[in-house]
C-alpha cells in the first residue's frame, strides 16, 4: 500500500495491493452451500456463500483497484470528492489540470471560487464541488498541517466527505481498513447477490462489515464496485459469464463454462478497462 512518503510522481492507478489471503472453503460446504431465495437464507447459509464469493471474486480480481488517478492521500480526497455523482474517467480527465496549477492543499484553499468552479465544471454539481474542496483544503491546512488525516471522524467531518469517501481515503492511500466501500455499483451488486436487502449505502455497509473478515475489507469494496461496473451492470447484468452465477439468486442466464474460466474473463475485462471481450 502506497502511503505519501512512496508515492511516485508519476500519476497512476491505486492498487489496495491485493493480499492475495484467500480463507479456505471447506470441500463439503462448497458442495452444499447453493444460493437460496431472497429471504430464506439463514444467516449461517450466508455467511458460508459470502466465503464462496470472495474466492471467486478473488479469483477475478487478484489485485483490485480504485480507478481514480492520485499521487497523494490529498489528491485522492479530491478526486473522490469530485466523483459523486460523476465518473472515475471524467474525474481523471479534470484532475491532471487541477493538481498541477494547486498543487498542495493552502493552494486550493486560496483559489478563488470562480476559477475551481471552471476547473471542475465537467464533473458536474461543480458549484458544490468548488466550494467542498477548497474548504477541505482549508481545512487541512488550518488544523491537519496539510495532510490528510488517517482518521474516519476527523475525515466524515470534511466538507463533501461521508464514510464512502472515508473508506476510500482511508482503505486505498493508508491501507486502513475502516469500513467496506459501497458506492451504487456495489450497493447493486450486494443485493443482486443477496447479502442484503438494504438500500442505505451505510446498512449495506454493515452487513458487508458482518460478513467478510476486516482484512478482506479493503478488497471487498474495490472488487463490488468493479465486479458492478464492469460484469453486473445494472441494466444488462452478464449473467451468464459472470464467475458468481452459481451462487447468486438473482441470475439470469445459465453460466457458460465453468467459472474459473469466467473469472479469468472478468480479470481481463476490468484490466483492459472493458476493452476485452
Ligand atoms: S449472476 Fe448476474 S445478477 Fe448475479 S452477480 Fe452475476 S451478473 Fe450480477
Amino acid at each position: 500500500m502506497a502511503t505519501k512518503g512512496s508515492m511516485k510522481t508519476t500519476r497512476r492507478k491505486a492498487s489496495s495491493g491485493g493480499t492475495g489471503s484467500r480463507r479456505v472453503v471447506d470441500a463439503s460446504k462448497r458442495a452444499a452451500v447453493q444460493p437460496s431465495p431472497r429471504g430464506r437464507e439463514s444467516a449461517a447459509k450466508r455467511a458460508e456463500r459470502a466465503l464462496l464469493l470472495s474466492e471467486r471474486l478473488a479469483e477475478a480480481q487478484p489485485k483490485p483497484v480504485c480507478e481514480l488517478d492520485f499521487r497523494s492521500p490529498f489528491e485522492l480526497l479530491v478526486a473522490t470528492i469530485l466523483s459523486a455523482q460523476s465518473t472515475d474517467k471524467m474525474v481523471n480527465r479534470v484532475t491532471p489540470a487541477l493538481f498541477a496549477r494547486w498543487t498542495t492543499p493552502a493552494a486550493l484553499a486560496a483559489a478563488s471560487q470562480e476559477e475551481v468552479e471552471a476547473a471542475v465544471k465537467q464533473t458536474g454539481f461543480f458549484r458544490n464541488k468548488a466550494k467542498a474542496i477548497r474548504e477541505t483544503a482549508r481545512i487541512l491546512t488550518e488544523r491537519h498541517g496539510g495532510e490528510v488525516p488517517r482518521d474516519q471522524d476527523a475525515l466524515i467531518e470534511l466538507p463533501g466527505v461521508a464514510r464512502k469517501t472515508a473508506n476510500v481515503v482511508l482503505g486505498t492511500a493508508y491501507g486502513i481498513a475502516s469500513g467496506v466501500t459501497v458506492d451504487t455499483h456495489a450497493g447493486r451488486v450486494s443485493r443482486r447477490l443477496g447479502l442484503t436487502k438494504e438500500e442505505n449505502p451505510e446498512k449495506v455497509e454493515a452487513a458487508l462489515m458482518a460478513l467478510f473478515p476486516r482484512e478482506e475489507w479493503i478488497d471487498t469494496g474495490h472488487r463490488l464496485v468493479l465486479h458492478g461496473r464492469y460484469v453486473c451492470l445494472a441494466r444488462k447484468p452478464d449473467c451468464a459469464r459472470c464467475p458468481l452465477n452459481e451462487l447468486c439468486p438473482s441470475a439470469e442466464a445459465p453460466p457458460e463454462g465453468p467459472w474459473p474460466q469466467r473469472a479469468e474473463r472478468e480479470r481481463k475485462k476490468i484490466e483492459s478497462r472493458g476493452e476485452a471481450e
